[in-house]
């Protein structure tokens, strides 16, 4: 699909962009913004450390990332509560224009390219974004979407832009994550369904992570491996606390949204899946866990309904409107 300079803005002033033989130009403040790999490189000249580090690391591991999507992509727990948040998004007429914030390597944006729509996918990282782009085009998408370089706190888009909008597992990856949702209602039509997938809860931070990560220490202190420092977690994954549902509901209100809907997503079943990848990376090889993620599949169904659960799912799900 063919990005057109009357969408895109300078995501610095928000001035409008004009297109030159190797990039765009703020007619407004005069950055350029080169192309990178062909993609049109649109994160303001000066971003922090913290965002340098996540643009490298999600390139850098990209083969990491990608075995672990191959072992992830069978599994009835990620597809279940995937689908769910996808199905949001499907109730926009097909053809409807999404913009994915941080799409990572494409696998979200591919469904909803199956499924009739047009999708502008950004990334901070170049190494995510190619295999979003090989995997899209590789499925004969290549008219119906285009990939762009953006910071998710910057977006590079016109205001009044987008029929709809999704983020999934990436709000916690920014410094300042109102501003992620604020520049994604910016560029939403007004009414335009907006949607979070599995976003990080924040119980596990202040009571198990802790007490499992000291348990690991002393694993490998015991096994005589020196210090545990996991090199495959992001800075950013390695600083977040999560999100309570009270912190997502005043995110969210400050951001200008209305009608937040948060929805519990997994219990049992994300503890058998989380489990297995854990296990995975510690013994180098997949343990696929399916048949048991199955049945727990079916215990949150009923652990979804008891109201003192209520506030401890593993991750939100999330539907809001412009
Ligand atoms: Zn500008």
């Amino acid at each position: 699909m063919r990005i057109e300079s009357d969408f895109l803005r300078c995501p610095v002033c928000k001035g409008s962009l004009n297109e030159m033989e190797d990039g765009w130009r703020c007619a407004s403040c005069g950055i350029d913004y080169p192309l990178c790999e062909g993609f049109p490189d649109l994160v303001p000249p000066s971003i922090s450390d913290l965002k340098k580090s996540e643009r490298s690391h999600y390139t850098d591991l990209i083969d990491f990332y990608l075995r672990g999507h191959e072992m992830w992509k069978g599994s009835p727990f990620y597809n279940h509560v995937h689908n769910e948040f996808l199905d949001d998004l499907r109730r926009l007429p097909a053809g409807s224009l999404i913009l994915e914030v941080g799409c990572g390597l494409g696998s979200d944006g591919l469904k909803l390219l199956r499924s009739g729509y047009r999708l502008v996918e950004t990334e901070i990282a170049p190494g995510s974004l190619r295999e979003a782009r090989r995997l899209h085009h590789d499925d004969g998408f290549g008219d119906s979407c285009a990939h762009l370089l953006a910071d998710a706190e910057n977006l590079p888009f016109a205001e009044n832009t987008f029929d709809g909008a999704l983020i999934v597992a990436t709000l916690h990856h920014m410094p300042e994550p109102v501003c992620c949702l604020r520049e994604i209602r910016r560029v939403l039509k007004p009414g335009g369904i907006f949607v979070i997938g599995t976003e990080l809860n924040s119980w596990q931070f202040r009571t198990i992570f802790p007490v499992g990560k000291r348990f690991i220490q002393l694993v490998y202190r015991i096994l005589g491996k020196g210090s545990y420092k996991a090199e495959t977690v992001s800075e950013a994954d390695d600083l977040t606390e999560g999100f309570s549902a009270k912190d997502l509901q005043a995110m969210f209100e400050a951001a200008g949204f209305s009608r937040l809907e948060l929805k519990p997503a997994g219990y049992l079943a994300a503890l058998v899946y989380f489990l297995a990848v854990l296990i995975s990376g510690y013994i180098g090889r997949d343990l696929r866990l399916f048949p048991l993620e199955s049945a727990a599949l079916k215990v949150d169904a009923l652990l979804e309904r008891i109201k003192i659960l209520a506030p401890y799912p593993w991750h939100w799900n999330a539907l809001a409107y412009a």
